[in-house]
């Protein structure tokens, strides 16, 4: 039922190797901010996250978010936007009708703004965090809540533990659109109510991870990011158990596609860049 899928970037950051694997170089590493868009037969456009935006510069001027600046190197030009690629592309922006969220930190919500005619799916935990925090409690959280523009939580379709159906593995499970064309998981530790979406194109069976881990390598070896880099982690034991569960996930389909949105590895393995359509 997902007759199209891309998967590119929309802007990047870099990070110290170090920070983000025990044997990294002290050297800084590029971290895609990657985001998919697949194409449903009756629903259309659905876009997996929305990447970078220069909207993040405006938004992080003020302290405390400017932090945000220092934590990463961010990098993104305005037509290196998940809108501005789309309407290259020949996809009108106004036609997305569903944008999913897997969590709320800046480098996959900037873009949300542009996509005004979206419902946007997200988790309880995500949408609480946008809602009820703000100055260093959001920073915290890696969040600032004015990349969501105003009327945002008008337009939120919310994954509830109580509409929830169980997954083998993953635990919770919510089936989008009632027809199991995609599913979307429970990848929680990295960030509140981080999910993931699950689903078939062209045969293979493909998993969009998000942050569950930022290099696949910690998915195969169970290890998560050494200090400083896990000072981001929300919850670390959450966070563990989530690589667990995609390790036995990726062994259950050893051909199956798992994408962790800012692997490097897995975006060159599997980056699909949008084209006329
Ligand atoms: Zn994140």
């Amino acid at each position: 039922m997902i007759d199209a899928f891309f998967w590119f970037e929309a802007g990047y950051c870099t990070m110290y190797d170090r920070f983000a694997r025990r044997d990294g170089a002290w050297q800084r590493v590029r971290f895609p901010a990657a985001v998919g868009l697949m194409h449903h037969a009756t629903r259309g456009w659905i876009l997996f996250d929305t990447g970078y935006h220069p909207r993040f510069f405006e938004e992080t001027r003020r302290w405390p978010y400017r932090l945000m600046r220092y934590a990463t190197k961010v990098y993104v030009q305005p037509h290196e936007t998940a809108s501005a690629q789309l309407m290259a592309a020949g996809i009108d922006i106004a036609s997305i009708r569903h944008v999913l969220l897997s969590h709320v930190h800046t480098d996959h919500v900037a873009g949300v703004a542009d996509f005004k005619n979206s419902t946007l799916w997200l988790h309880r935990h995500a949408f609480e965090n946008v809602l009820e925090l703000e100055g260093w409690a959001a920073v915290k959280q890696g969040v600032v809540p004015a990349l969501m523009e105003t009327g945002w939580k008008e337009r939120a379709e919310v994954f509830e533990s109580a509409n929830a159906h169980s997954h083998a593995i993953f635990g919770y499970c919510w089936d989008m659109f009632g027809d199991g064309s995609i599913e979307v998981v429970s990848l929680n530790g990295h960030a509140r109510g981080q999910v993931g979406a699950l689903f078939t194109f062209e045969g293979q069976t493909i998993l969009l991870a998000a942050d569950a881990a930022w290099n696949t390598v910690e998915i195969e070896t169970l290890t998560m990011p050494p200090f400083p880099g896990n000072l981001v982690i929300h919850d670390k034991q959450a966070y563990l158990k989530t690589l667990r569960n995609l390790n036995a996930w990726k062994q259950q389909d050893p051909e199956a596609a798992l994408i962790p949105t800012h692997c490097m590895r897995a975006f060159n393995q599997f980056q699909r860049p949008l084209h006329v359509v």
